[in-house]
């Protein structure tokens, strides 16, 4: 399967998530057979840049296989310069319509975040730029008022949305014209479920119940 439209590749994932939900799952493309068919080139039809976390496997929240995804996972979906080539590298180079920032509920990445903010104490070692990165999202909610990790989430989602389009030029030109759409969504560990909460170009329909916010563009 080749998609090369940004609206189709959102309905792709998202049949697959319902698919994965609702405890029907079909495992596409992970037979012997589909291997060897993709083994001489690939044309993932979305980038994950998701959270690193265990449970955010995204082949098989999206109910997905080989060569269908292009996944990029950071503690904490952060946005820096190698994450960004490789999301530039899937949109210029192999043609993918759709960018995903999948992040989820009760995310350790963002609690560290915010107890380092609260304590005034970083993290040791490298973990203290997964918190870094993560403190833009954390003021940004503060400005609102909003306290919860779930909230802070939603709001760094949106946040890595915007980071990706603002530091790369080649992704905001593949946006400009209509060739990409760059989507976040929230994953509910529990009930599996993922829920979009922004989009740009705004006009990428969301599932119906869904809290979708606009964010520039
Ligand atoms: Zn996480």
């Amino acid at each position: 399967m080749t998609l090369t439209d940004p609206t189709q590749a959102l309905a792709e994932l998202q049949a697959g998530n319902r698919r994965f939900v609702t405890g029907a799952p079909r495992h596409p493309n992970q037979d012997s057979v589909h291997r060897a068919a993709v083994a001489d080139g690939q044309h993932p039809f979305a980038v994950i840049v998701g959270c690193s976390d265990s449970r955010l496997a995204a082949e098989i929240i999206f109910d997905r296989g080989l060569g269908d995804l292009f996944v990029v996972r950071t503690a904490g979906h952060t946005a820096g310069p190698e994450v960004l080539g490789s999301v530039e590298y899937a949109v210029s180079v192999l043609g993918t319509p759709l960018v995903v920032v999948l992040g989820h509920d009760s995310c350790g990445a963002v609690q560290a975040a915010r107890d380092a903010a609260r304590t005034g104490t970083p993290p040791d070692g490298h973990l203290r730029a997964v918190v870094d990165a993560v403190a833009p999202s954390l003021r940004r909610a503060a400005e609102q008022g909003v306290d919860d990790v779930n909230g802070i989430v939603d709001i760094h989602i949106a946040h890595t949305v915007e980071a990706l389009l603002a530091n790369s030029a080649v992704l905001a030109a593949a946006v400009a014209d209509g060739r990409c759409a760059v989507v976040g969504m929230s994953y509910r560990l529990a009930a599996g479920e993922v829920q979009t909460v922004a989009a740009v170009p705004s006009v990428v329909p969301a599932q119906a119940g869904d809290r979708a916010t606009a964010v520039a563009g």
